[in-house]
């Protein structure tokens, strides 16, 4: 069963203004799932928005994190009955799509949040919500690295190369992003990421 608004939020984190987007875009195994969990158990008052995705759960993933895992059929669902602000068929054809009620809802109640997004999908957002919508490109140190985090996490070789496949096209659109950071040492991209928040909460507050 999948929920009308995937997120509680709480009433002490809402803001006397709209709530600020955050979209976090990059190539598969940059490394964002792991900075968003940091900076989560850092910042209070900002919030996770799972994707919804077809693609099947890894060892270590689980109902909500970091995705609504769902079958093809109550995608195609959620798509006909405009379950989604945008949504992308993604690395072998499985569906990634972010939720629009639960989006709308935080937004429009003053709750700040955070998502994953492709950079296709990220365009399309933009199209739909351009305002107090903030984009933020991970890179890898290297593309080495990149291909070494992907095996890493995953042993299956063919999803890594589809994953390879399709970094050319995201990092061609990194240029079109408010900000672009590098993921090499965990500790400063946290520390990174952390300062662009607060740099856009400050600022809108
Ligand atoms: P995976 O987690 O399967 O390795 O890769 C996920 C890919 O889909 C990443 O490029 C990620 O940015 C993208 N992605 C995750 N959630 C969404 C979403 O809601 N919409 C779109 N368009 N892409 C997403």
């Amino acid at each position: 069963m999948i929920p009308e608004i995937f997120i509680q939020f709480d009433p002490s984190d809402k803001r006397d203004r709209k709530g600020c987007f955050f979209v976090l875009s990059g190539p598969s195994g940059v490394g964002k799932n792991t900075l968003v969990n940091l900076i989560l158990q850092e910042m209070k008052g900002i919030y996770y928005v799972p994707s919804v995705t077809t693609r099947s759960m890894r060892p270590g993933e689980s109902q909500m994190n970091p995705y609504v895992f769902v079958t093809k059929e109550e995608f195609e669902d959620m798509i006909a009955r405009n379950q989604f602000l945008e949504w992308k068929k993604i690395h072998n054809n499985n569906y990634y799509g972010t939720h629009l009620p639960t989006i709308l809802s935080a937004m429009e109640n003053g709750f700040d949040i955070i998502t994953d997004m492709d950079v296709l999908g990220c365009e399309d957002a933009i199209a739909r919500i351009p305002e107090h919508v903030y984009t933020i490109f991970v890179l890898p140190p290297s593309l080495d690295e990149l291909s070494h985090r992907l095996l890493e996490r995953d042993s299956d070789q063919a999803a890594v190369a589809l994953r390879l496949q399709r970094v050319p096209l995201e990092l061609g659109h990194k240029d079109r992003y408010d900000f672009t950071m590098i993921n090499d040492n965990l500790e400063q991209s946290v520390r990174e990421l952390r300062s662009i928040i607060q740099g856009v909460v400050d600022h809108v507050e």
